[in-house]
């Protein structure tokens, strides 16, 4: 197809001739007998939009899960009352998401079975990593002698017990299409090889038209409670021996202090990835500089959950979350993405918090790690395996592209997916405004 008038995010005014490719750039370009022509009138267009870290399946089921955490649910009353109305699905389960300890505390099978209905139910913790199920749950799963419900995500001797539910990405799919989104890495830790052909399998059928890209085998989540440097050193220089990165699951400063270390000891990858860095203290940025590892954050948290983070994390180390600005200042490859579900799937709320960093009270969590809006939009346009490598409109590249309604300077002082006129991906419209 043809986009004739489109203005790219250097000011050029040009048609773009796209197929799997982007085949021509140039002034004037004479459409072909029954090419299609798409007028951009003078709005922007920039390659598709990466999101470089979601979860698939957790944004598929959490369609159809109930949501037991803030805002919706923000104390005991309010959960109770929640699962006692919710209807299970239909493989008897009532599966509840984004919880919190603020609700009700720490919970487990005990304070679960007083809270819960006697049929199977399980709490996904808002960071993803934690499920905690009641007794009605852990007897489903073969797990009824369990000592306080609380299983993990990445382990899979209990969740391989669960059937699957339908996966339904097809929503999840049209949802990332009207942001401009046209790739997604998913970097769910525990995707065995069944589940990265069932997904391939849903976007050669059409079903979900983004682009994938796996970082499982090669994506580990750690936990405080058994940070073991020696080991985790031995994983990675293990796969980096069969040629694979790593990415590693970095949510507080002593994950991230380990993995420094431990990618000290085996040597780092190219492509080695650490997700999310929520808390980078400053004396950890000389030593991501020496490893080139990249980055892969989401400063969306800033707006979604800045509050909390205020109230509850000492003052003196709010400038340690979700670092941005400093890390590419010191010369730290960064990318950015959503952690959808676990964060909203709407890259550009997570580039105006980039910018902003406006939590919902309006206050500003580290006005230091503010970066300008072209750096946040370029963050979401690398390629899937070099996330901070930006792809161009030029012949040659993938004939992935977002095209905006206004020109560059008005859509970058917004950053509002309302600005997407047409998603293309591999050269065909998968999302029309309007
Ligand atoms: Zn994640």
């Amino acid at each position: 197809m043809l986009i004739r008038r489109g203005t790219r995010l250097d000011g050029a005014v040009l048609d773009v001739r796209v197929g799997a490719q982007i085949s021509q750039v140039g002034k004037d370009l004479t459409p072909l007998p029954g090419e299609e022509v798409y007028d951009l009138a003078g709005g922007t267009v920039i390659p598709g939009l990466h999101d470089h870290h979601v979860h698939l399946r957790s944004a598929a089921a959490a369609e159809t899960s109930l949501p037991v955490g803030p805002p919706q649910v923000r104390d005991r009353d309010a959960l109770a009352g929640a699962l006692a109305t919710a209807q299970p699905g239909d493989d008897g389960w009532i599966r509840a998401i984004g919880y919190h300890d603020s609700v009700a505390g720490p919970l487990d099978r005990t304070t679960l079975d007083a809270l819960a209905p006697a049929v199977p139910v399980r709490i996904q913790h808002r960071s993803g990593v934690l499920w905690i199920l009641n007794s009605a749950g852990l007897a489903r799963v073969g797990l009824a002698d369990h000592p306080d419900g609380r299983l993990r995500s990445a382990d899979s001797d209990w969740s391989g017990a669960l059937e699957r539910r339908d996966l339904g990405l097809a929503d999840v799919g049209r949802r990332l299409s009207s942001y401009g989104v046209t790739g997604i890495t998913d970097a769910t830790p525990d995707l065995d090889v069944g589940d990265i052909v069932q997904l391939t399998e849903l976007h050669r059928h059409g079903e979900l038209r983004q682009r994938l890209h796996f970082l499982s085998p090669g994506k580990r989540i750690l936990h405080d409670d058994n940070l073991d440097l020696d080991e985790l050193a031995h994983w990675i220089a293990e796969r980096h021996r069969c040629g694979g990165p790593v990415a590693i699951h970095c949510v507080t400063a002593a994950q991230l202090l380990v993995t420094i270390a431990a990618l000290q000891q085996a040597g780092a990858h190219p492509r080695d990835r650490i997700e999310h860095a929520a808390d980078t203290p400053s004396d950890c940025l000389d030593d991501l500089v020496d490893l080139g590892v990249t980055v892969v954050t989401q400063p969306n948290f800033v707006a979604e959950r800045g509050d909390q983070y205020l109230a509850e994390i000492p003052a003196g180390e709010h400038h340690q979350l979700w670092r941005v600005a400093s890390l590419l200042l010191a010369g730290v490859p960064v990318a950015l993405s959503t952690d959808m579900p676990f964060g909203h799937a709407d890259p550009w709320a997570a580039m105006r918090a980039a910018v902003h960093r406006i939590t919902a009270s309006g206050a500003v969590l580290g006005a230091d790690e503010c970066i300008p809006e072209r750096r946040a939009l370029m963050m979401f346009l690398g390629w899937p395996e070099h996330p901070t490598r930006v792809r161009t409109v030029e012949p040659g590249q993938p004939g992935d592209l977002c095209l905006l309604t206004a020109p560059p300077e008005a859509a970058l002082a917004e950053l509002d997916a309302d600005l997407v006129a047409a998603t293309i991906i591999g050269g065909e419209i998968v999302y029309a405004a309007g």
